[in-house]
This record gives C-alpha cells, sequence and structure tokens, in this order.
C-alpha cells in the first residue's frame, strides 16, 4: 500500500490538472492534463518525471496535453476502455471495477458516464482521494452532454457511496458559481449557507476551494442530495422520483 503525494495545477481559465507521486516506486501522474507547458515546467519545477497520464474523459481541456507529454517523457496513457477512441495516445483501458496502479498505489475504477457517454472516475482508497473529472464538482456536477439524467444521477450515486473523509479531486473551480446556484434550491440548508461563506472568503482571496471533503458534498451539494424530502419539495416534486428531481435541478442550473 501507498499515500500518494498530490500537487494541484490550475490551466486554462478554471481547470485544475493533478500531479500524483507514489513515494515508494517513484511512479508520477498527471491526472487530466489539459495543456504540455504548464505540467511541463510543474514537473520541473518538482524534479519529478512523469510515468503516466490518467484521463477522465476526452475533452480537450483534459486531454490537451497528452500526445506532447507522451513525446517528452515516454509515459503511459490510462482512459476510460468505453471512449477509447477518443482518447489521444491511449495504452491502457480501464472501465467499472477495475484495478488501476500507480506503483504501490491503488485506485479503482468507476464508469460515470452523464458528462460524456464514457467518463470514468478513480478512487485511492487508501489516499482517500477521488478523481471525478467533471462528473461530480464542488457542490455541482457535470453538464450531460452525452448522457441521459439517469445514468449522471446513477453515476453520482456510485460516487457518494464513497466514505465522507474521501477527498474530491474534481477537473474545474466552479464552485462559487455553483453556490449561487445551490442557495437557490436549498433555501434552509444551515451547512451549505456556512459553506458558501467559506468559499467565499477563500475566493476573495485567490485562493482554490478543491479539494472538498465528500461528507460535505453529500450535505450540501444538492446534485447529491435529489432523494432527499427536502430538495424533491424545493422544486415541487415527489422525494421517491430521484431521477425527474435531479433532471428538474440540472435544467434549472444549466439556464442559472
Ligand atoms: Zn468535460
Ligand atoms: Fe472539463
Amino acid at each position: 500500500m501507498s499515500i500518494l503525494e498530490i500537487k494541484q495545477i490550475a490551466t486554462r481559465e478554471d481547470n485544475y490538472v493533478y500531479l500524483l507521486r507514489d513515494p515508494i516506486q517513484n511512479r508520477v501522474a498527471a491526472v487530466d492534463p489539459s495543456d504540455f507547458q504548464p505540467i511541463a515546467n510543474a514537473l520541473d519545477n518538482l524534479g519529478w518525471t512523469l510515468t503516466d497520464i490518467i484521463n477522465t474523459h476526452h475533452h480537450n481541456d483534459h486531454t490537451g496535453g497528452n500526445l506532447e507529454l507522451k513525446t517528452k517523457y515516454k509515459c503511459s496513457v490510462v482512459g476510460p476502455l468505453a471512449d477509447q477512441s477518443r482518447i489521444a495516445g491511449i495504452d491502457i483501458k480501464v472501465g467499472d471495477g477495475d484495478l488501476f496502479s500507480l506503483g504501490n498505489a491503488n485506485a479503482k475504477v468507476f464508469d460515470t458516464p452523464g458528462h460524456t457517454s464514457g467518463h470514468i472516475a478513480f478512487w485511492f482508497e487508501e489516499t482517500k482521494a477521488l478523481f471525478c473529472g467533471d462528473t461530480l464538482f464542488a457542490l455541482g456536477c457535470g453538464r450531460i452532454f452525452e448522457g441521459t439524467p439517469e445514468q449522471m444521477w446513477t453515476s453520482l450515486k456510485k460516487l457518494r457511496d464513497l466514505p465522507d473523509d474521501t477527498q474530491v479531486f474534481c477537473g474545474h473551480e466552479y464552485t462559487q458559481s455553483n453556490a449561487r446556484f445551490a442557495v437557490t434550491i436549498e433555501t434552509g440548508n444551515q451547512n451549505l449557507k456556512k459553506r458558501v461563506k467559506n468559499i467565499d472568503a477563500l475566493r476573495a482571496e485567490n485562493k482554490p476551494t478543491v479539494p472538498s471533503f465528500l461528507g460535505e458534498e453529500k450535505k450540501t451539494n444538492p446534485f447529491l442530495r435529489c432523494d432527499r424530502f427536502e430538495v424533491a419539495k424545493a422544486v415541487s416534486l415527489k422525494p421517491n422520483d430521484a431521477v425527474s428531481v435531479f433532471a428538474e435541478i440540472r435544467n434549472r442550473k444549466d439556464v442559472f
């Protein structure tokens, strides 16, 4: 077993790329490298050599650096089996229930379709870290580009089943705008109100709000709470129809 070292790199407008290092075998992965140069620079500064690229989905802001990084470092690329034709440079194809190892650190892979049809997430249990791309965001979830609300809700429920002390390393810093929306759904959620204050304070200092703890998301993220009475009531739907509640909230967010 091994606990990963994790470095967070902000790229483009609001993307996060993560560098993971297994200290036992000195394997180093970049999760969703949007671009070559900022990742190569960060690796230089750390004195780390890239051995792996981990992709959650095919969008360019998550794979844009794949080929140049692969050329420079001769690293291997792991990505979704279901979307292999759309992942540049893919070598290792994984899907639901597979194990991926970065040196001595093991990740369980989940299929999390909805944002894209082949989206996957990686859970490093011992590190207590979830890399979920654009499926789950802090206080939000990804837009449904290629799937259905039912698929996305099922994907989110899979991630919700993980332990509360799991850190959620998502693909974007969207938290403050997600917070503006979340308070329009759960107007009476005191945990949410407290969290929004913290988020505003962090952003006022230009600090990241990511990662968050999954336990916090379970208490405050409306997209993880579609089977709760108070959330269904807020959108005038029945709590026994979580998919419809989810679809309604997702639609409202799309036009917010
Ligand atoms: Zn995306
Ligand atoms: Fe993205």
